[in-house]
């Protein structure tokens, strides 16, 4: 079969067999720049693993015919993304504990004829702290934009790590509220923090977001702002100050506008490329039960 940029559901029932064959993939509906294929093919090449990682576009309503093909495929697993995390948990056979709580899956493991559903977007995004700041989630203040899938398994994981404290900041003041509920029974222990609450939400106005930056030590953009060129910055520039560190979730080659913005007033950031490697490698990790070759990976992602 000839790889194309990305396959179809199409390509997935006419399936013509590939040298090395077609055995992991991403299923999302604007894939064409997905990152992921070249950093697991390398992951792939590094192991001696004679299998390949390609490119799906799949609509929603194409989501549950292709994955009742990855088992009669023999499929070793799947990756999902935009708009599929959360419509995938419908259609698997078990779900794990941590991916059930954030109510969304981003791996599949094909396992004894089952699709086996994981979210490795929170522990990913912990591996990526420690490793852009040197610090652990449990010491730190976090004000959190966005309250979405990845926003979801972020605080689900900041809660579980027992963060200092947690402000989920959204336009949709429901959506940060529901999950903010979900969160309470981890912030119930006392902390010395002075006045300010330890689980609260904001809206995205100016004076609450710059009331939560002076009692925060990192920001996370956990929404899709920046994403194109004419987005507005997910905080104004001129609430950003030194002591912050800011992770940016949206990913580029260089730097991003927040990111750039962030450096500007003196803070230390990052943009979400380790957080994209350290979710894939523990992918893999769950597809193939060792440690993943992350330099192999983090390589072919710099480029
Ligand atoms: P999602 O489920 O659609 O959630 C998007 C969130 O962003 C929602 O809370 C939404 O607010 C908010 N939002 C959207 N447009 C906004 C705007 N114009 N102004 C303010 N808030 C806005 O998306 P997701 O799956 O969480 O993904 C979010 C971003 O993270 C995407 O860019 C994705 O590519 C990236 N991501 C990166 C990684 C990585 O490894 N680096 C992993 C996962 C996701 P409302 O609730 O008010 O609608």
């Amino acid at each position: 079969m000839i790889v194309k940029e990305s396959l179809t559901l199409a390509d997935l029932q006419n399936w013509k067999k590939s040298r090395p064959p077609i055995r992991l993939g991403v299923f999302g509906q604007a894939v064409a720049h997905s990152l992921s294929p070249q950093m697991h093919n390398a992951a792939l090449e590094k192991a001696g693993l004679a299998m390949r990682y390609a490119r799906f576009a799949i609509a929603p309503e194409e989501l549950k015919p292709a994955l009742e093909l990855l088992v009669p495929r023999d499929f070793a697993g799947m990756n999902l993304t935009v708009p599929h995390k959360v419509a995938a948990l419908g259609f698997v056979d078990e779900v794990d504990d941590a991916a059930a709580e954030i109510g969304a899956i981003n791996t599949i493991k094909c396992e004894d004829g089952k699709l086996r559903g994981f979210n490795t977007d929170g522990s990913g995004f912990a591996r990526a702290i420690r490793e852009e700041f040197a610090v652990d989630l449990r010491d730190l203040r976090v004000l959190l934009l966005g309250a979405g899938g990845a926003a979801r398994a972020i605080a689900w994981q900041c809660a579980k790590e027992n963060c200092e404290r947690l402000v989920v900041a959204n336009r949709d003041g429901g959506k940060a509220a529901a999950l903010v509920e979900e969160l309470r029974p981890f912030f119930a222990g006392p902390r010395v923090l002075g006045p300010v609450a330890r689980l609260q939400t904001i809206g995205l106005d100016e004076a609450a977001l710059r009331f939560q930056i002076a009692n925060s030590d990192l920001v996370v953009n956990a929404t899709p702002l920046g994403r194109n060129r004419n987005d507005p910055l997910p905080v104004p520039a001129r609430l950003l100050e030194p002591h912050l560190m800011i992770y940016d979730i949206v990913y580029s080659s260089g730097p991003t506008a927040f990111v750039s913005g962030a450096v500007e007033a003196g803070a230390r950031a990052a943009n979400g490329q380790s957080m994209l490697l350290h979710q894939g490698a523990l992918a893999f990790e769950i597809w193939f039960d060792r440690p993943a070759p992350v330099e192999a990976m983090r390589k072919a992602l710099l480029g």
